[in-house]
C-alpha cells in the first residue's frame, strides 16, 4: 500500500488516460482499461441466400404428333364424268330473281360466265340445243328446223355423244321434248328417255345416277314453255325455273349419295333466252344464256370472254380427256380450269 503523498504518481500511461481515482487518503486500486487492441471484426449479415427461382418460360405442352387431313384439290384428271343440264329457256339474270338457290348455291363454287355467253344466231330450240352438243355451229351440223322429221337425219359431224360413246364410258340422255332425239343417234345414247315435267325428269335421272354414267345430257324444258305461254320473266315462269331447280337440289344431293359429286364435272346451260312470249326474236335476252361450269379443277371465279354454245361440247369433251375435234366451231373453256385461253373467239364462229 501506497500512503498518497503530496505529489501525484507519475502518470505512467501518459496523458491519454485518466488518472488514478483518489479517495481522500487512499489509492483505490485501480486497473487502467486494457489498450483496447480488440480488432473489431464486422459482424456482417450475410444477405439472405436468395434462391433464385428462375422464371421458367411455361411448360410447353408438346405437339401432338399432327396428322394433317389432306384433303387433296380436285384436279381436272379427277374427273371420271361430265353432266350437262339444259334449262331450256332459262335467262340468266333470271337465276336470281326466280330465285334458283341451289344453281345459286353451286354458282358460289363455280366459274361462270355472267352475261357474255350466246347461242347461235338462229336461237330456237334444237338447232341451239345441236350447236351444244356438236361444237358446231347450224351450218355444220344441219339441225335447221326447230322440229325434227325422221327424213331429216341426226346432227351431222362428231358430237360429244359420239365422243364418249366411242371411248366406251355410258351415255345418258333424258329429255323433256321428244324431238331432241335430232341431237344424238340413237346408238351413241346408251340410255335415252323423253321425261315430260320437272317431276318426271328427276324420276327418270335419280336411277341413272344410280348406275353411274360417263355421260349425262339432262334437258328441262319447263322454262321455255311457260315462257310461251305467260311470258318470259313471268310469275309462271319463275315458278317453274324454282321447280326446276328443285330438282337441280334433288340430282346434286343423289351424286353426293352416291359419291359420285367429287369426280363429277357439271356444266349447267340453256339453248336460249328470251322476251315476251318469244324466244327468236332480236333482242340480246333471246341470245344470252347462262354457261356455269363446276368440278374437279374448276377455278370459280366469273368468267369474262365472250363465249358462245359451242363451247359446251368443246369444254366437256377437254374435260373428260375426249379428243377435241378440228372442225369445231366451239373452243374449250380453258380459263375455267385456271388455264392460259390459248384461243379465243375473235367474233362469231357462225355465219347464221
Ligand atoms: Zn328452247
Amino acid at each position: 500500500m501506497f500512503l498518497a503523498g503530496c505529489s501525484p504518481l507519475p502518470n505512467i500511461w501518459g496523458n491519454s488516460l485518466p488518472p488514478a481515482p483518489t479517495v481522500e487518503g487512499y489509492v483505490i486500486p485501480w486497473t487502467p482499461p486494457a489498450t483496447n487492441t480488440a480488432t473489431i471484426t464486422p459482424t456482417f449479415t450475410p444477405l439472405p441466400t436468395k434462391t433464385l427461382t428462375p422464371t421458367l418460360p411455361p411448360t410447353l405442352t408438346p405437339r401432338a404428333t399432327f396428322t394433317a387431313t389432306v384433303v387433296p384439290t380436285p384436279a381436272k384428271k379427277d374427273i371420271a364424268r361430265a353432266l350437262i343440264i339444259s334449262f331450256d329457256g332459262l335467262r340468266p339474270d333470271a337465276i336470281e330473281l326466280a330465285p334458283m338457290p341451289n344453281l345459286m348455291e353451286l354458282m358460289k363454287t363455280s366459274a361462270y360466265s355472267p352475261l357474255n355467253t350466246r347461242t347461235i344466231d338462229y336461237p330456237a330450240t334444237s338447232p341451239s340445243h345441236a350447236s351444244m352438243l356438236s361444237g358446231l355451229c347450224i351450218e355444220d351440223h344441219g339441225v335447221i328446223y326447230n322440229k325434227f322429221f325422221m327424213y331429216m337425219g341426226y346432227s351431222k359431224g362428231v358430237d360429244i355423244f359420239d365422243l364418249a360413246h366411242e371411248a366406251g364410258i355410258r351415255t345418258v340422255m333424258i329429255v323433256s321434248k321428244d324431238k331432241l332425239r335430232q341431237l344424238a343417234e340413237p346408238e351413241t345414247t346408251d340410255y335415252y328417255e323423253v321425261a315430260y315435267g320437272e317431276p318426271a325428269i328427276e324420276r327418270a335421272v335419280i336411277p341413272q345416277i344410280e348406275e353411274d354414267f360417263g355421260l349425262m345430257f339432262i334437258h328441262f324444258a319447263g322454262g321455255d314453255t311457260r315462257g310461251h305461254k305467260y311470258g318470259w320473266m313471268s310469275g309462271e315462269y319463275m315458278k317453274v325455273l324454282r321447280q326446276g331447280d328443285e330438282v337441280l337440289g334433288h340430282i346434286l344431293q343423289s351424286l353426293k349419295d352416291n359419291d359420285l359429286f367429287d369426280t363429277t364435272f357439271i356444266l349447267i346451260t340453256a339453248d336460249h333466252g328470251g322476251h315476251d312470249r318469244n324466244h327468236i326474236g332480236t333482242l340480246i335476252e333471246d341470245y344470252r344464256i347462262p354457261w356455269i361450269a363446276h368440278g374437279p379443277g374448276v377455278v370459280p371465279q366469273e368468267l369474262t370472254l365472250s363465249m358462245y354454245t359451242m363451247d359446251t361440247a368443246a369444254t366437256v369433251a377437254y374435260a373428260l380427256g375426249l379428243p377435241l375435234q378440228d372442225d369445231w366451231d366451239g373452243i374449250p373453256v380453258y380459263q375455267a380450269f385456271g388455264e392460259p385461253q390459248t384461243k379465243i373467239h375473235e367474233k362469231s364462229p357462225c355465219k347464221y
